[in-house]
């Protein structure tokens, strides 16, 4: 889920609305242009068997969609056959990568939710639980390690729970302790908002919110009881000092969930050179972002300039919606940040597989994997990355750059569930097991 203040989304392949403003162009550059568009979707779009192999044969693991908004506000199937749905998720999709766990996002908007973000983040985990029980043939929920590969044997979909946000907990460990209980594997110590224990960099430059200079000790506290249930540390979202702090704290190795590298597309989401070292040295993982203000400088800037207009057309369209009485959803400003986004080209595929290859670089090729954000980007992905399907065009260009096998079933899941399986021993560990 990324932030709607500074950043922004999207942009279709060929809408309706794109294809009408072609015609009124001159007939032989139009016909020119259909032309390099069709070459270069079938250049991106050829898989060799090689990279094929790869892809079938890895568990591959996402760490990072926000599907559940669309399950709990849209009443979205995941076995959703449209053509014309724009999500990145569906049962299918899953297949067509081979896709093998996805963590959803339990995201509580915290200006929407005042007041229950708790009862939120409850609605949101049963709508994922839902999902899992409407196909059971071909969606499991899972806890472990040892659950994802249960589903991977079982040609199912593995579902997993991730909170975005400290402030889902209400600054109680009780509730922590709940949410892990229902299946809740990572907690985003904090989303753009910074909490009462940890600052975000959301807002970090913002001096009208009460900051901390990182965690405070209660938020030192969380990290700890996190590491003794077994609930991945997730530092993707908070301010650099809450980094370094939950780096020194933490027994377990962290993960970003969803950041990319800032050394690349200097944004305050993504990861300098030294925090990448730093996770490498803690044995943690960065699963890198796809969303285009992430993965390249051009996007990100367009981004920026057109940020105040953009927030402006979606604070004017809840303001019309709450005046007839509507509430206004996730959705609804969804809909008005990807008409924005579309109006900034996407940056080529290339640009995220940079962002990989700079932090297997700076990091070591254990400690990068994916974690896409797809469903909270407003459809911004960069060409070519339309959906979950669109997995193994990133298995090429991996190959294509010349990661082994090996490497690249790294990068799809290995390094994820290596740091999961160290956090489930740490948890024992921690709880006087062995
Ligand atoms: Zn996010």
């Amino acid at each position: 889920m990324v932030r709607r203040t500074n950043q922004a989304p999207f942009h279709p392949p060929l809408t309706r609305h794109r294809i009408e403003s072609l015609f009124t162009m001159n007939k032989l550059a139009f016909v020119v242009i259909i032309a390099l568009a069709c070459a270069a979707s079938a250049s991106s779009q050829t898989i060799s068997a090689k990279a094929r192999e790869i892809q079938n044969s890895a568990i591959v693991i996402d760490t990072h969609a926000d599907t559940p908004q669309r399950f709990l506000d849209e009443n979205y199937d995941i076995e959703s056959t449209d053509p014309h749905d724009p999500g990145h998720i569906s049962l299918d999709k899953a297949k067509a990568g081979n896709l093998g766990a996805e963590f959803f996002s339990i995201w509580v908007d915290p200006e929407t939710n005042q007041g229950h973000f708790a009862r939120h983040t409850l609605d949101l985990i049963d709508s994922v639980y839902e999902q899992a029980a409407h196909h059971p043939d071909r969606m499991m929920m899972a806890f472990s390690v040892a659950d994802i590969e249960r589903a991977h044997h079982e040609h199912k979909l593995a579902a997993l729970l991730g909170i975005e946000g400290g402030h889902s907990i209400e600054n109680d460990v009780h509730l922590l302790r709940d949410f892990y209980r229902l299946g809740v594997r990572y907690m985003t110590l904090s989303w753009s908002n910074t909490n009462e224990w940890a600052d975000s960099s959301g807002d970090i430059n913002d001096p009208k919110v009460e900051h901390h200079n990182g965690l405070t000790e209660g938020g030192k506290q969380i990290v700890l009881e996190m590491n003794r249930l077994g609930m991945l540390v997730d530092i993707s979202h908070v301010a650099d000092k809450t980094f370094y702090d939950a780096i020194a704290v933490t027994k377990a190795p962290v993960i970003a969930s969803h950041s990319s590298a800032r050394a690349l597309t200097n944004h305050p989401r993504n990861m300098t050179d030294d925090m990448l070292q730093a996770v490498a040295k803690n044995g943690g993982v960065v699963q890198v972002n796809f969303y285009n203000a992430f993965i390249d400088e051009t996007y990100r800037k367009a981004a920026e300039a057109q940020s105040k207009d953009r927030n402006a057309a979606v604070a004017a369209n809840a303001e019309k919606l709450k005046a007839a009485g509507k509430t206004v959803s996730y959705l609804d400003s969804d809909r008005i940040e990807r008409e924005w986004a579309a109006k900034i080209p996407r940056p080529p595929l290339s640009a995220l597989i940079d962002h990989i290859d700079h932090i297997a670089k700076i990091a070591g090729i254990d400690h990068v994997g994916l974690g896409s954000d797809f469903d909270g980007v407003s459809g911004a992905t960069p060409t070519g990355i339309d959906s979950a399907a669109d997995l193994p065009k990133i298995t090429q260009a991996l190959l294509d750059r010349g990661y082994t096998a090996n490497d690249i079933r790294k990068i799809l899941g290995g390094n994820l569930l290596r740091v999961f399986r160290e956090a489930e021993r740490v948890s024992r560990e921690m709880q006087g097991g062995r």
